[in-house]
């Protein structure tokens, strides 16, 4: 699987880098290339030119303050999972971290490659040879979804494990482009949309160049759990994320619920609130808001499982993960 021919350019400061990537017709950003090199190889994408973001120092910046943690887009996921300090002060996303791919990938893997990942199809990541026997799906240029049959949308999920824990823990994100420097919810930066899943894919002209993430409460616990089908080395079928706080008598005082590997975009589950704010945490009432939030997810035949077993085992990580933050044996 050869590369086509592109240019390379690696400015050293991002008013440059903002400036290539306007002017220059596609191109591709690349932090760690550990999915971009993949989807260059399978054809997937074919830029003319790959704009790489590492010799700007700013991007690799750890900052923490009284209440925050800002992190620069070009740091390692190795570089989080070594940190005591986020151990300490944001364990879920030392978690995630840890879950993603495998250790010679997270050396090379960026939060900012992480948080803009694109989705994925039993139909799409394939090799152009695999592809070519049924001709493009919608998401690689064709009429129609080979997943639906018939529908001109894209429904391949996303499927990167650190989102939902950022989204749980209220995240925002630095973004800049020609027009300056904008700060939106990590919320906000997705659409939903299978095709181009976030505001910098459909087109925005930014780059991603921070994440602040504010230290939860006191008394808050947060838990990332994952399924995926390989268990030394995949994405998620499935990932929840969870950040709770219980009061004195053990009820749930606050809650936050948000999943990701179902849907084309994280997808932050509002029924968990009303289900379980001021329940007291037990077995039954866990697996009650589990099933309930399943209900929100709507999987399709995107990857090699049903629809309905992802469904199945949604309900059970999102109950293991909320009665891991609880400290409730299921
Ligand atoms: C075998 C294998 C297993 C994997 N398993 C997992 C897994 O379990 N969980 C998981 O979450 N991921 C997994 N990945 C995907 C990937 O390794 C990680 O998501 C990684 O964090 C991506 O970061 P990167 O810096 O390498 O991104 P890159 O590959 O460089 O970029 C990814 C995408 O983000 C865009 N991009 C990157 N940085 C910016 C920026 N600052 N601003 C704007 N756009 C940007 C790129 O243009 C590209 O579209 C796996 C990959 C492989 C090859
Ligand atoms: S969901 Fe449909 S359009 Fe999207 S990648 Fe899969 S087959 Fe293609």
């Amino acid at each position: 699987m050869r590369l086509n021919e592109f240019d390379y350019y690696d400015p050293a400061t991002l008013e440059e880098a903002v400036e290539l990537l306007n002017q220059k017709a596609n191109g591709a950003i690349i932090a760690g290339g550990s999915d971009l090199l993949v989807a260059l190889k399978q054809k997937l994408q074919t830029p003319n030119y790959l704009l790489s973001l590492d010799k700007i120092p700013s991007l690799k910046k750890v900052k923490f303050t009284e209440n925050k943690l800002t992190l620069g887009s070009m740091v390692t996921l190795d570089d989080i999972i070594k940190s005591s300090l986020i151990q300490e002060k944001l364990p879920a996303l030392k978690q995630a971290a840890w879950e993603v791919a495998s250790p010679l990938l997270r050396y090379q893997a960026t939060i900012g490659g992480n948080l803009c990942l694109n989705t994925r199809c039993r139909f799409y990541n394939q090799t152009s040879f695999w592809r070519s026997t049924r001709g493009p799906c919608f998401k690689t240029g064709g009429k129609s979804c080979h997943v639906t049959g018939t529908e001109e949308r894209c429904y391949a999920a996303f499927c990167a494990d650190i989102p939902p824990v950022l989204i749980a823990y209220g995240a925002r994100i630095n973004l800049a482009g020609m027009q300056g420097a904008r700060t939106i919810s990590l919320a906000d930066f997705y659409n939903g949309e299978g095709r181009f899943p976030n505001v910098i894919a459909a087109g925005s002209g930014e780059i991603l160049t921070g994440i602040e993430i504010p230290f939860p409460q006191t008394g808050v616990k947060s838990v990332y759990r994952k399924f995926r089908l390989r268990d030394s080395i995949d994405y998620p079928l499935v990932g929840a994320a969870v950040a709770l706080k219980l009061d004195a008598q053990n009820k749930i005082e606050m809650i936050t619920l948000s999943c990701t590997g179902t849907a084309s975009g994280p997808v932050n589950i509002k029924s968990i609130n009303e289900v379980l704010r001021g329940a007291v945490l037990k077995p039954e009432a866990i697996w009650d808001a589990a099933a309930a939030a399943a209900v929100e997810l709507h999987p399709l035949k995107t990857s090699l499982v049903s629809p309905r077993y992802k469904r199945d085992i949604s309900r059970v990580v999102i109950a293991e993960a909320i009665a891991t933050a609880g400290g409730v044996t299921l």
